[in-house]
């Protein structure tokens, strides 16, 4: 019976069932850094310590596998960590594909890491197939990266194209699905080899917790045990109660992220309409180039995330995000409260973002308060 629940059931219930010896409703929290030997010597427990034996990742990772429909979830400190954990099982003289549109400090943490570790790296653009083809016929290739929905300016990549592409190559495919979330897309089943997940963002969705995953589609594939090794060696472990808050997040994913995908989708339909605003980009809409392979991956919404550019430039970007009440004015996305941000303050000068863009991560308010903001800070 409980194999065929739906996946927003398993999310609700922790991905647990209540279990000896208190059968808790709520999942318990495990602290210990370690475990006790019995007579022979041996561990009753199955575990002997907590930097990668945590009881405390059991149930997350049990529910993210799941729910990203992979063979095995993996908990770090940070989404950065996680990265990091991929990159650190590629060996020297390897080849990575990365996206010119990427999360900003991993790619310029990629830039420095492939220079001093002797990879080889180059870019092509999210939404150009051709590109990627031609770039992985020139020469060997051992990691495509993908972000899809690419923050900031969510541009859309083809992941079953990508990554076809990859595999006849023998190239493992990562894809950072941290904005798709596994409510809207799953990677593994496009032919994804890795996903990764900032679990700082919608998975906890409270802005109270810092953490990162992966998940494998299998779990005997090399390459993942050197990931797993990344993680039990590098240590870049989560705390206990970090990895029980996440759960505790996850049990409400769903409603989270729909909510928060309906209110987006009003929220980029009212700007796009706005005469203050110069372009919208939010994969929901139809304008955006990447709307027909959005619409194919991601099922039942397109994101909370969304960026407009003011038709008065920088200025006018930043007065309006300072203008906003309902909306904080604060970095991170996926949380329930809606952010704004002038994303090339943060990124510095050499940012390839516009600067007249502002980035909204949208959350569950009401939507009417969040277009009523917006309206009084645009001011038409
Ligand atoms: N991937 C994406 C798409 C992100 O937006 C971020 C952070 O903003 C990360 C990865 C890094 O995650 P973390 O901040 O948890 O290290």
């Amino acid at each position: 019976m409980t194999d065929s629940l739906h996946p927003a059931t398993h999310a609700a219930h922790g991905g647990e069932a209540p279990r000896a010896p208190f059968y808790d409703v709520a999942p318990p929290l495990h602290l210990s850094t370690t475990f006790t030997r019995n007579a022979e010597g041996g561990y009753p427990g199955g575990r002997v310590y907590s930097r990668d034996q945590s009881p405390a990742y059991d149930g997350p990772e049990r529910l993210l596998a799941e729910l990203e429909g992979g063979e095995q979830a993996l908990l770090f400190s940070s989404g950065m960590a996680a990265a990091s954990a991929v990159l650190h099982a590629l060996t020297p003289g390897q080849r990575v594909l990365a996206p010119r549109a990427l999360y900003w400090a991993l790619r310029n943490w990629l830039r420095e890491f492939c220079a001093d570790w002797g990879l080889t790296l180059d870019w092509y653009a999210n939404d150009d197939l051709d590109e990627l083809a031609r770039l992985i016929q020139a020469a060997p290739t051992h990691l495509l990266w993908i972000e899809t929905p690419a923050n900031p300016s969510w541009e859309v990549t083809d992941i079953a194209a990508a990554a076809a592409l990859a595999r006849v190559a023998g190239a493992r495919t990562v894809v950072d699905s941290t904005v798709a979330t596994p409510v809207l897309t799953q990677p593994l089943a496009l032919g994804a080899d890795i996903v990764l997940h900032s679990a700082t963002k919608t998975l906890n969705g409270h802005s109270d917790v810092v953490a990162g995953a992966l998940v494998c589609a299998r779990q005997d594939d090399p390459f993942w045990q050197r990931v797993r090794r990344a993680r039990a060696l590098g240590g870049a472990v989560l705390g206990p109660f970090e990895a029980w808050l996440l759960q505790r997040g996850m049990r409400t994913l769903f409603v989270r992220a729909r909510a928060a995908n309906a209110n987006a989708q009003q929220v980029a339909e009212w700007l796009a309409a706005h005469p203050a605003v110069a372009s919208v980009s939010y994969p929901g809409l139809a304008s955006h180039p990447g709307h027909a392979v959005a619409a194919r991956q991601m099922r039942g919404g397109f994101g909370a995330m969304l960026s407009f550019r003011l038709r008065d430039g920088e200025a006018r970007a930043k007065a309006v995000a300072g203008q906003l009440k309902v909306f904080r004015q604060a970095t991170s996305l996926g949380a329930v409260e809606s952010l704004v941000e002038h994303r090339a303050s943060v990124e510095g000068a050499d940012s390839p973002v516009p600067r007249d863009l502002l980035r909204l991560s949208i959350g569950i308010e009401a939507v009417e308060d969040l277009l009523a903001d917006l309206r009084q800070a645009l001011g038409q």
